[in-house]
């Protein structure tokens, strides 16, 4: 057992000043029933806590780290960017060049709007949807999660599974209603709203591969049918690839399956590790936005130099290098290493990939929805969590998010995983699960 000194003493420090001692609820080990540990630095593959131990990383921030910690030429475009100041208020090249990265990389990014967060992506494609059809309503899928505005924070997948919140408080009911839900790979449910009220529907949106209940891939066909619903019914649909966005292929996961979304939102990869979100789509919907258009959206720090050098040099490492095959490569190693793992030691489970995401889930054979994740146990989740970091290696701390593999995760690395995973599993045997 590995000394958390450091940890514990910050932890109850930041207890007394800091709700939950963090300032995002995912990063709390609530779900795993312990104090977080702190963390002081990040190496390619690893990090390091407050009292120097080092861990293996699935974590990589939740998805931005695609290339590993601290990689040396995004370190190096941050700091030779931060020598020239930190923001002007006022456009830059590095902004163009990003939009236009992103739009030669996605078809129906003809206009790119860039902005801090995913969330502020979510919310800004929301109010375009409405904006561009005059209507109210949003569909969203249960377990799908795409930032904690308003609107979206109705069965909204990781955070609010993990801590049994599937909705928020002070959401206003009124708003609230305006968001309808329907099952992930359930068509018919979404069928079923439409027929419902179709006029009153502004856009559906959806995580085209979700990582967010845990991985879960769309069935094949079901995005398909999503744009031919979305379409004759003149909504519009919006894709959230703040996750599978630049990690599963250079560009948009969607696309790669022939849909053409109305609007996509992007985050996480291409601020490379940086704060970023991006809305994107058709030059004609991307010009609802003021200056040019009605719709009102703003923001001080939005295409801030540091963040988009980050995201550039991200990315065009990412085209360079090509990493993609590989990443699969390794995705695919881990998911039969720990399917191989459930088998040895007699634990029922299932893991779910998409590229290098992956999820497995304790209990359930198959999860292809928020309803399957949710039969997931928990408690049995937790003692794995805590089986993995005794032996070195960080996973995240809740059943419902996604391992994240980057290109600095070695074979030999995926396979001291594999071992500690099955020594964890058979520590469930054990202790009598
Ligand atoms: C992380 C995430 C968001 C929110 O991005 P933030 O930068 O955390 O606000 C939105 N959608 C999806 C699919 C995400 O994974």
């Amino acid at each position: 057992m590995t000394s958390r000194k450091k940890s514990d003493e910050l932890f109850n420090r930041a207890s007394v000043k800091i709700p939950g001692a963090v300032n995002s609820p995912v990063r709390a080990w609530k779900a795993v029933g312990a104090a977080p540990i702190f963390i002081e630095s990040g190496n390619g593959a690893t990090i390091t806590d407050a009292d120097r131990n080092t861990f293996l990383d699935y974590v990589c921030s939740y998805g931005p780290a695609i290339l590993g910690h601290a990689h040396p030429s995004v370190m190096r475009a941050i700091a030779e960017q931060a020598r020239l100041g930190l923001g002007f208020g006022a456009p830059t090249r590095l902004e163009v060049e990003l939009a236009e990265l992103i739009s030669s990389s996605i078809t129906c990014a003809q206009k790119v709007r860039l902005v801090t967060s995913g969330t502020e992506a979510g919310l800004t494609a929301l109010r375009i949807a409405r904006a561009a059809t005059g209507r109210p309503n949003i569909i969203k899928f249960d377990g799908c999660y795409h930032g904690h505005s308003d609107s979206m924070l109705v069965r909204a997948g990781s955070g609010g599974m993990t801590l049994g919140q599937p909705d928020s408080a002070g959401v206003p009911s009124a708003l609230a209603a305006m968001t309808m839900v329907a099952r992930y790979n359930a068509i018919e449910t979404v069928e079923g709203l439409f027929r419902a009220a179709p006029e009153k529907i502004a856009a559906v949106i959806v995580e085209p591969v979700a990582a967010n209940m845990g991985v879960v891939n769309p069935d094949a066909g079901s995005l398909k049918a999503l744009a031919e619903i979305t379409r004759n019914n003149g909504a519009l649909l919006i894709c959230d690839e703040v996750i599978s966005g630049f990690r599963l292929c250079f560009g948009s996961v969607a696309e790669s399956m022939g849909i053409a979304p109305d609007l996509i939102m992007l985050g996480k990869i291409i601020g490379g590790g940086m704060p970023v979100g991006a809305v994107a789509g058709s030059a004609k919907i991307m010009d609802l936005l003021a200056p040019v258009g009605p719709v009102y959206q703003a923001g001080t720090l939005s295409g801030n130099p540091l963040s988009v050098r980050a995201g550039l040099e991200t990315l065009s490492v990412l085209q360079e290098t090509n990493p993609y095959a590989a990443l699969d490569a390794a995705g695919a190693r881990l998911e039969s290493g720990l399917r191989d793992a459930l088998k040895k030691t007699g634990q029922t489970g299932c893991v779910n990939r998409a590229g290098s995401l992956l999820t497995m889930f304790l209990g359930p054979e198959r999860v292809r929805d928020a309803d399957e994740a949710r039969t997931s146990d928990s408690a049995k989740f937790a003692k794995f969590f805590h089986g993995m970091i005794d032996r070195g290696i960080n996973i995240p701390p809740s059943q419902f998010e996604a391992m994240f593999l980057s290109t600095a995760h070695t074979n030999a690395d995926i396979d001291r995983t594999i071992a500690a995973a099955t020594e964890s599993l058979k520590d469930l045997n054990a202790g009598g699960y």
